[in-house]
């Protein structure tokens, strides 16, 4: 068998592994009994055994590096997707095995430890935990550290590609200048926003109604996707006719499945409209979590919080919440899901001050990666740091340090490609508004018009663009912080 007929092979025996795998977590996260989790968790060891076998298996490890060499002789997508598998030959071949695995059981356990911690708010059981997790990852850093990519900057770049430090730096340093004292003048008098949206109870069963309306107005396809309930709204996709979305139903708050749903939308319409030629390949899927981000975000910010959209799809909303909802005017809800206010917990925080929950955390990360601080320090540097850019200080630790899940499974360098995503959503807006009549299209109820523009910018070329290279496609300009900037006070200075 040649080089190429056995990467083929192999391929299409992993895909297989992986769809059981991605099905067995889908169905953990929405519909398995709770009882299942241990026999499920035994299951699911096997698997993730076998499929770092074949993973790591010599011949298809030498069958990646053979390729790699003969890069001229493949078609065009193949070299990329090569080169793609060959830089994460470098997790098998530089992390030691056992340090690996033992790893992959801290893991399976770190997530339970930090939940029990957030819900006892002490900080202090989840210390001896969180720094094994840290251990790790600055021993992962040491592991694959290459000539241009050191420390924190390798995290990063395995997130988004090509980002580092230095761009992240400017980016935020660009934030806190512009927006810092912007949040605090903008929420300084809040506007009183009306009582039947703001301590009203809302039928679960209406709210999924509307949501599975959204589905329509968003054309997000039936036959390729599907909508369920989780704990935390997710998108999750294997191939561009199998990706589903989940969202939440909360009795007292009327905005967070709307939202969640349009959010969900995008992430899913981007999968759903890769070019389908790459569905058998390594090739499928977002290019990077910045730019996915950047989808949910365009599509639940400025486009599901628009005046137009609302003024289309707010009678809807009315007439499945009647009479609830009949004396509550569109006005009045636009003020309800576009108020700004300085809280302490990100998922809920408001479009204006989400950045700013983000640069928290990049500070905090950049400092523990290069051990300049220890996990004892950080309850106190991220009250001071909440209270240097929101102004507010948080009482507990349950609504401080400890409300992230992302730590306890060591994603470090994650967190910044959240505000990085909805700062390339403003500036693909805009250039998309350049090409088409973005509001007419919402207005027309035909937001196939919109699905349609990013599925030819960005959608279709899955991941054979990286990041920057679709910003280049998309706006014909680099990644330019000014226009979320813009956007941001454009939209709350009014
Ligand atoms: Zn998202």
């Amino acid at each position: 068998m040649t080089s190429l007929q056995h990467y083929l092979e192999t391929r299409k025996k992993l895909k297989a592994y992986e769809y059981v795998m991605w099905l067995m977590s889908w169905d953990a996260e929405t519909e398995a009994p709770k009882k299942s989790i241990e026999y499920r968790s035994k299951q699911l060891e096997v698997m993730a055994g076998e499929i770092y076998a074949i993973q790591s298996n010599e011949t298809y490890v030498n069958a990646i590096e053979t390729l790699f060499k003969e890069l001229d002789t493949l078609e065009h997508d193949l070299q990329i997707e090569i080169k793609k598998e060959h830089r994460e030959l470098r997790f098998i071949k530089k992390i030691p095995k056992d340090e690996y695995i033992a790893y992959q059981v801290l893991m399976s356990k770190s997530v339970h430890v930090w939940a029990e911690a957030k819900h006892k708010n002490e900080f202090s059981l989840f210390v001896p935990t969180l720094k094994e997790v840290l251990l790790y990852q600055r021993n992962l850093v040491k592991y694959l550290e290459e000539e241009h990519l050191k420390g924190y900057d390798l995290l990063l770049d395995m997130y988004e590609e090509g980002f580092t430090q230095k761009e992240y730096d400017f980016f935020f340093d660009t934030l806190k200048k512009e927006l810092v004292d912007f949040v605090k003048e903008v929420t300084k008098h809040p506007k009183p926003l009306h009582p039947k949206l703001v301590t009203g109870t809302f039928d679960k069963e209406k709210q999924k109604a509307f949501s599975e309306y959204l589905l329509d107005v968003f054309y997000y396809d039936r036959e390729r996707g599907l909508l369920k309930t989780s704990e935390h709204p997710f998108t999750s996709g294997v191939t561009s006719v199998d990706t589903r979305i989940t969202t939440r139903y909360l009795e007292d708050n009327l905005a967070s499945s709307i939202f969640s749903t349009i959010h969900e939308m995008g992430h899913g319409l981007y999968e759903i409209q890769n070019d389908p030629k790459y569905d058998d390949t390594y090739l499928h899927g977002g290019t990077s979590l910045g730019i996915h981000e950047s989808q949910s975000r365009m599509y639940e910010n400025m486009i599901g919080r628009s005046k137009a959209f609302w003024t289309v799809h707010y009678q809807k909303l009315q007439l499945i919440f009647s009479p609830q909802l009949d004396e509550v005017t569109l006005e009045d809800f636009m003020d309800y899901m576009n108020h700004s206010a300085r809280t302490l917990i990100r998922v809920e925080a408001d479009e204006l001050t989400y950045a700013l929950h983000i640069m928290v955390r990049y500070d905090i990360e950049k400092k523990l990666i290069a051990g300049d601080i220890e996990v004892e320090d950080l309850p106190q540097l991220w009250n001071d740091t909440y209270e240097a850019y929101l102004g507010i200080r948080p009482n507990t630790n349950t609504e401080g340090v400890l409300q992230d899940i992302h730590w306890s499974y060591g994603s470090f360098g994650y967190f910044p490609t959240y505000a990085l995503g909805s700062a390339y959503g403003a500036q693909i807006y805009d250039a998309m508004s350049q090409a088409i009549d973005i509001e007419k299209a919402i207005l027309e109820n035909n937001i196939k018009v919109i699905n349609d523009w990013t599925k030819e910018h960005i959608h279709k070329f899955a991941q054979t663009k990286t990041p920057k290279e679709i910003m280049m496609i998309a706006t014909q300009k680099p990644f330019d912080p000014m226009h979320y900037v813009n956007y941001l006070k454009g939209k709350y200075n009014k």
